[in-house]
């Protein structure tokens, strides 16, 4: 297992260092008091002075000098727990600074490591007594006076009481990074509601603006263009499924009257109308466009001479019937139609076209208000196509 470093652990070196100084300048009094009672040489002060009061400096330096200053820092606990056993063991086990001692490097570690921690912390401090003993005779001087063992007391519930407050500090630091990152959670997600909204609308908008390429504006009927382009591959389907397709034409019968008896409006609610017409007695498949003036068109997929002409007779019953209502008139005319079917009468759209512009003119020949379909016996040179 190996510890990973935080971006910002520089703060654990900081805060170590701050504990380290207070709590080791603390031990120094407890054991310099125990040393004064036992008379020590100068020799032992000054080891003590490198030890509780030089030390944490040097190693605060260390570590934050170091590329990877957690890893450092942890390092260094491990060296005080060496030393702090070799002082355990030098010292004879005093009890309330051995006990001041092991807690205060333990917990440390613990913090740090968990029960990793302990065993480290425990196994090094092992170590450092028993290098200890290995230089210095082994002897036991547990009892020390009451005012290195209250400075103990003092030291190490400060320490313990500076833990706990940088348990609660890093914990009220990780809620409010938690917070924030619900926060940001909650802002991506309004953001992405409103991405989707957007993509929504703009689909919306994109469709709306095929359609007005697609249509015409007047009768909402599909317009030419739209028709040239279907109608070529219409017929490739057709054609390779085997199928015959028809097209109905159809004229208006004497509409420039209503534009000149009723005006230009009322010509255009004919028209509105008609496609209307056209548009409810056609399957799905059909495609009804505005040709042009008061020109229709209608093409059939799938459907033959017999069944078009039968549907072409049906619009042309249909739009007989029909009236509109304007300034208090009933305003109404006939239709002609003119019928082609693919691949009996053309193979291809020009010519189909053709055909049915040739069986509308017949039909308006012939009196108007009825339905011809295309026959090619009927094809004369002299027959001349309808113009509007
Ligand atoms: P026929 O029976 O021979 O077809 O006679 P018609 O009067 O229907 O044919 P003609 O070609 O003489 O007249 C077509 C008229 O359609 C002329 C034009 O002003 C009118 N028209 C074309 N487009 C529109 C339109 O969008 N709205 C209106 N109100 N009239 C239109
Ligand atoms: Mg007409
Ligand atoms: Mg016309």
């Amino acid at each position: 297992m190996t510890d990973t470093v935080p971006e910002n652990s520089h703060w654990i070196v900081q805060l170590n260092y701050r504990n380290r100084t207070a709590s080791f300048a603390l031990l120094f009094a407890a054991i310099g008091v125990h040393l004064i009672g036992l008379g020590q040489g100068w020799v032992v002060w000054i080891f003590l002075a490198a030890q509780f009061l030089l030390y944490p400096h040097l190693m605060y330096l260390r570590a934050s000098r170091s590329s990877n200053p957690l890893v450092t820092e942890l390092n260094s606990l491990l060296c005080d727990c060496l030393l702090f056993g070799i002082w355990i063991g030098w010292l004879g086990f005093p009890l309330w600074i051995t006990y001041t001692m092991v807690m205060g490097v333990t917990i440390n570690l613990m913090v740090f490591r968990g029960p990793r921690g302990l065993l480290q912390a425990t196994a090094t401090l092992c170590a450092g007594i028993g290098l200890s003993l290995l230089f210095h005779t082994p002897h036991l001087a547990v009892y020390t006076n009451w005012v290195s063992n209250l400075l103990c007391i003092v030291g190490l519930s400060l320490y313990l009481m500076m833990v706990g407050n940088v348990a609660f500090t890093r914990n009220d630091r990780i809620r409010e990074a938690r917070d924030q990152l619900h926060e940001s959670q909650d802002a991506l997600q309004r953001a992405n509601r409103a991405l989707q909204q957007q993509l929504k609308e703009n689909k919306l908008l994109q469709q709306q603006l095929r359609d007005m390429a697609d249509r015409d504006p007047l009768t909402d009927a599909y317009n030419r263009r739209y028709f040239d382009v279907t109608i070529a591959r219409e017929l490739s389907f057709c054609q390779r499924h085997g199928q015959p397709l028809s097209l109905i034409l159809i004229d208006i019968d004497h509409f420039k009257s209503v534009n000149d008896d009723h005006g230009h409006q009322a010509g255009d609610l004919l028209l509105i109308a008609l496609a209307k017409l056209l548009n409810q007695n056609s399957r799905a498949s059909d495609i009804v466009c505005r040709f042009g003036g008061e020109e229709f068109l209608v093409a059939l997929p799938n459907t033959d001479c017999i069944t078009a002409q039968a549907r072409a007779e049906a619009y042309r019953q249909a739009f007989a019937a029909l009236g509109i209502q304007w300034q208090g008139q009933t305003v109404s005319r006939t239709i002609s139609l003119g019928v082609a079917c693919f691949p009996v009468q053309a193979s291809d759209a020009e010519g189909l076209l053709q055909c049915a512009d040739i069986a509308l003119y017949r039909a308006k020949k012939s009196g108007r208000n009825c339905v011809i379909a295309y026959a090619n016996e009927q094809h004369s040179s002299t027959e001349e196509p309808a113009g509007d």
